[in-house]
This record gives structure tokens, sequence and C-alpha cells, in this order.
């Protein structure tokens, strides 16, 4: 396979962020410092919390599950650090929502409760085990979603996969996590995939990486050369070629229905940490319990990619990058589609890509004035909606109008935002209006 499959990127709407500077491509994944403590959430992924299975006063190594998965669509959660259990509260989750997370004080020395065991010889194992195995180590995906990633790899028996696409994209700008890990970690990324290809029975595999990284690009292509069935596709870079609608259209040039998902058009993607984590999880035994995330902003004294233990509070890890001033916002995950904290007491969790530091003057309050019917919405809106009508239809509170005009596909790119003249808070009105329609069925609204 060494035909470059057309388009090389998304033929709809689309936009190139300008960039600030806060580059931290060339900074290799760093050990962030030991937290004193930790605050571990029992709901990191979509789906159904997990049930605390410890109390105050027991005592955990690392990797040992404090909270087990409810249901299906639900995974495990395991101490990232040996400790004592100091308390199960609620507490807000980097989300907005309230969970139950489990505090532990660090105590002891943090090994791993498999150390010294051998690799498994996974290619031994059953498709089952497979999966029950990464489900029980907690693995989702990485790339923002935090969707269980053993649901993902069980395709329904009417569905048939033939592609998997790797998204090495990472279109957020600031963000570089997943740049370093797929240069540092290539040979783990490599057995996840073939890990992925016997759970899914697919012989295609396609890796996504914009032509802003062309190192990745071609230490990938050098260690693919010779592995029949995986290509390197170099894209152009283009936000939000990361949402999987977005890749599967650049790569194979296939459209996702509306309300539909890849598996309807064939194809299953995973973001490349979570294709590593899979290799952890099956070979390894090594549970998700830390993760790489970038540390970036205008007054970040120590910008960096470090890999830190899910449960480290946000204020732990400034402390270490160490801040020129007070911020004046944190952000979790990256400019356009990450969310602002309300303060620095949130934990680390495993969909935490990013922390964006804002200074105070970059975080100023802005206020948007009324449309001037520009079109530029319109023009860079990936999913092809009319975000202006959308709001408009959410503000006057037109909930079935505002579905009809596809609130539903909207994928929270940010694009319409902005680009909008009049800065009006477009994307954050359709997440109202989706956040709104969940209220309604669920009887509190
Ligand atoms: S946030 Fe939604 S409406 Fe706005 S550009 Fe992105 S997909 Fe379109
Ligand atoms: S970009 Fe802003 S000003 Fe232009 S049409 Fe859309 S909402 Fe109106």
């Amino acid at each position: 396979m060494k035909t470059k499959i057309k388009p090389s990127t998304f033929p709809l709407g689309g936009i190139h962020p300008r960039s600030l500077g806060f580059n931290t491509m060339d900074n290799e994944i760093k050990n962030a410092d030991l937290p004193h403590f930790v605050s571990i959430p029992l709901s990191q992924h979509i789906g159904v919390p997990a049930n605390a299975v410890v109390k105050p006063g027991d005592i955990v190594k690392t990797g040992d599950v404090i909270g087990e998965s409810s249901g299906f669509v639900s995974v495990n959660i395991h101490s990232s650090v040996p400790g004592k259990v100091l308390e199960i509260k609620k507490g807000y989750s980097a989300i907005g929502s309230m969970t139950e997370m489990v505090v532990i004080e660090f105590e002891g020395e943090l090994n791993m409760s498999r150390t010294g065991k051998s690799p498994v010889k996974w290619k031994d194992m059953s498709c089952e085990d497979i999966i029950k195995k990464i489900k029980d180590m907690g693995i989702v995906g990485l790339g923002g979603a935090t969707f269980p990633t053993h649901i993902k790899y069980s395709v329904p028996s009417d569905k048939k996969i033939t592609e998997l696409v790797i998204n090495a994209v990472e279109c957020e700008p600031y963000l570089s996590a997943d740049y370093r890990v797929m240069l540092e970690k290539i040979d783990d990324m490599l057995i996840g995939i073939e890990i992925a290809k016997k759970l899914l029975n697919v012989k295609n595999v396609y890796i996504g990486i914009e032509d802003d990284k062309p190192e990745a690009i071609q230490k990938i292509s050098e260690a693919v050369s010779n592995i029949e069935g995986i290509e390197v596709v170099d894209l152009q870079h283009k936000y939000p070629q990361g949402g999987e609608k977005q890749l599967i259209k650049a790569i194979l040039g296939r459209e996702v229905p509306s309300g539909g998902l890849p598996l309807d058009v064939g194809v299953v993607v995973s973001n490349i940490g979570t294709i590593v984590a899979v290799k952890e999880a099956v070979v390894d035994g090594k549970p998700l319990t830390e993760r790489v995330v970038t540390v970036t902003g205008s007054i970040v004294k120590n910008p960096g990619n470090y890999k830190i233990k899910i449960g480290t509070m946000i204020k732990d890890v400034l402390a270490e990058v160490g801040l020129i001033e007070d911020p004046g916002k944190i952000v979790m995950g990256g400019p356009m589609m990450g969310l602002a904290q309300y303060n620095d007491e949130m934990p680390v969790t495993k969909g935490t890509s990013g922390i964006l530091v804002l200074s105070k003057k970059q975080a100023k309050a802005y206020h948007h004035a009324p449309c001037v019917r520009c079109g530029k919405c319109i023009s860079v809106c990936p999913m092809g909606l009319d975000p202006t009508l959308l709001c408009t239809s959410i503000e006057l509170d037109r909930a079935e109008k505002a579905i009809e005009q596809g609130q539903n596909d909207c994928i929270e790119c940010g694009c319409c935002s902005y680009t909008c003249p009049s800065q009006k808070h477009l994307a954050q009105t359709i997440k109202l209006g989706k956040l709104r329609q969940i209220a309604r069925r669920k009887g509190e609204a």
C-alpha cells in the first residue's frame, strides 16, 4: 500500500488557528514530580461511574483497583500511587460534573502491583480475554473523548470493520503530548496496532499525521515500511482534522452519516495514545494510572510534556512547572475545545491532554456584538451547519427547530466562535442547547 490516499484533508470548512508561540513539540516526555496526594474521580469516562471498592484507612499499591466498573459502558479505576485512602468525597471534575473521588495520601514505594512479571504473550490470548483485559485495566480514549476502548473494539455482529485509522493528528494548537508519544513510543504503538487489528479483524491500517509534524511522518513511515497493511497518511495541517468524521473523510473519503458512527462506514478510529495504552495494558499488565499532558501557556516558566499521575491536582502541576504571575485562566485541554476551570483544585484525569495557562491580560472577558451576517461561521463549519441560525433557535428556546437544524451534528470544534468578527459565543450556545436537550430527556428541565 504505497499509493497516497486522496484527499489529504477534509473538504468542508476548518481553520488555521494563529500560533501564540507556546510550542512544546521539542520537549521530550518528562516524569512529573510525584504528588503528596491524589484525588481520583470514579467517573473519568463516558458511561456509568465505577463503584468504590476501598474505604478510608485502606492501604493501596500503585495499580490496585479502587473503583470497579459497574456496567458494560464503564471501566475500572486504579490507584495511581501507593498510599493510604484518606476519604471518599464528592467533588467537581474538570468537565464540571459532580463525581465521587478517592483521596489517597502517597506513602511507600512507587512500584506497580505486577512488577517483576514478564510480558504477556498476547498472541495466544482470545479476543474475549484481550477485551476483558482492556476493560479491567481502565483503558479509555485518550484523545479527550474518554470512550471506553473495550466497547470501541467490541464490534456488533451486524457490522464489518475494514479499516483501522490511527488518529495521530493532534490538531489543537499548543498540544504536543500525542506528538511526543508518537516519536518516543513507536514500538509500543506498533504492538498496540497489531492487538487492535486482531480484535477488529482488519488488514488495513492508516496512521493520519499532519504535515506540520515531518519528523513523526518520517520516523513512523520508516518503522512501518516493511509491515504490510500499515500506511502513514500525511495530511494537510488544518483544524479540526482530529475529529473522527473529518479524519475519515480526509483519509478514506467516506462520509459518516448524520447521527451515525465510524463503524457505520466500516471504520474504527483510535487515538495514538490510546493504542499505546492498549499495548501497555494487554502486554505489560499496566493499568491506566498516568498519562502524558502538555503543560503550556504564556505564563508557564517550564512548559513541556509531562507524564502525570492520574488524580494529581492542577495546583501541584503548576507549582512544579512554575508560573510567572497569577493565572488569568486555566484551561484543561487545548484552546479550541478545552474547558476553562473555576480554580486549580481539579485533578488530572484520563481525558486531560493539556493544561493551558493564560495570563490575566489574555483571559480578559470580551463582549459580543450583533451578528453582521458575514457568513464566516458557515464557511468554516466542518459539519456544514449554519451556526448563527442554530444559535438563534437555541436562544429563542426553539429546541425542536435547533435539532432539525443539526444541533446534534455539531462537534463543538469552536471554529465558528473563533472566526466570528462579532465574537458571538456560537459554539458555547450550541453546547448549551445540547445540555438542555439532555436535561429535558432526564426530566430536569
Ligand atoms: S462548533 Fe459546531 S457549529 Fe461551530 S463550527 Fe464547529 S461543528 Fe460547526
Ligand atoms: S460569523 Fe458571526 S457575524 Fe458572521 S454570520 Fe456568523 S454569527 Fe454573524
